[in-house]
């Protein structure tokens, strides 16, 4: 059922987007525990693939908009939508992995940054600073409330953490049975607008910060996008939804319980 143009779900197909969720977090899982110096992001591709197919569950990257893989992977100074090839991961880089699943028509979509060895202080804050922008932004979330106040708290974290840029032009988005729905969520902006967070309403809520600029722009490649100044960018995405009770993060493997307790949330799963 839609509501100018927002997708509302019902208990059964949250239970769906739940199932969808649990393959991704999975898959991110084993790829954080597997992600190390010398591997291609190929590789990590595959065994990725491997595992969504394991899980009876399918790719809903694989052949988007021209993506060769079932992740997305941004090294470094890359924000998002790399894909996997023949980069060979060194030791100290940063690798952003985006990954989606679909189980009975239903999607779920995350991503984390991992540390390949060891980085600076500086970039493990980074991660650090972006991960908590992101689940402030989903602790943020009420019902009644409204989709900017998700914005506004992801943007005042990264503020109040340091000198940060925020990448201008990509947001979290609303999802269910597309990957990709209205609303998009923004990773900065006043709060108190846009559409009524409802029940039955699923976002994916996804900050990608960076060490320098918020300008980025897109590699020949049509697809590839980086930071302008070459500086480091992480990226982190869950996709949730609210219930009667409170917050359940769907692609979190405990549904996000311990992470929104530390924040004073209710847990809605
Ligand atoms: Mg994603
Ligand atoms: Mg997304």
């Amino acid at each position: 059922m839609f509501e100018r143009g927002i997708e509302i779900k019902t208990s059964a197909q949250i239970a769906s987007m739940r199932e969808a969720g649990l393959v991704v977090g999975r898959t991110l899982e084993l790829l954080r525990s597997t992600a190390a110096a010398g591997m291609t992001t190929a590789e990590l591709d595959a065994i990725a693939h491997k595992h969504i197919r394991s899980l009876g569950a399918t790719s809903n990257f694989l052949g988007y908009h021209g993506v060769t893989g079932v992740i997305c992977t941004a090294v470094n100074d890359e924000v998002v939508h790399g894909s996997p090839g023949p980069r060979v991961l060194q030791d100290g880089d940063i690798i952003s992995i985006d990954c989606g699943a679909i189980v009975d028509g239903w999607h779920g979509d995350a991503a984390i940054t991992v540390a390949i060895g060891e980085v600076p202080d500086e970039v493990t804050e980074l991660l650090r600073v972006t991960e908590e922008s992101m689940w402030r932004g989903i602790a943020a979330a009420r019902l009644g409330g409204r989709v900017s106040d998700i914005s506004h708290a992801i943007e005042t974290t990264i503020e109040a953490a340091g000198d940060y840029g925020i990448a201008e032009g990509y947001t979290g988005h609303g999802i269910g049975s597309a990957m990709h729905q209205p609303p998009n969520v923004y990773n900065y902006g006043r709060p108190r607008r846009g559409p009524k967070l409802v029940r039955g309403l699923a976002l994916a809520v996804e900050p990608m910060v960076t060490l320098g600029t918020a300008q980025t722009r897109t590699l020949a490649d049509d697809w590839t996008v980086v930071t302008t100044d070459g500086s480091w960018s992480a990226h982190f995405e869950h996709t949730f939804t609210l219930t009667d009770t409170g917050a359940w993060v769907l692609t979190a493997l405990d549904g996000g319980q311990a992470r929104l307790a530390e924040l004073g949330v209710p847990f809605g799963g």
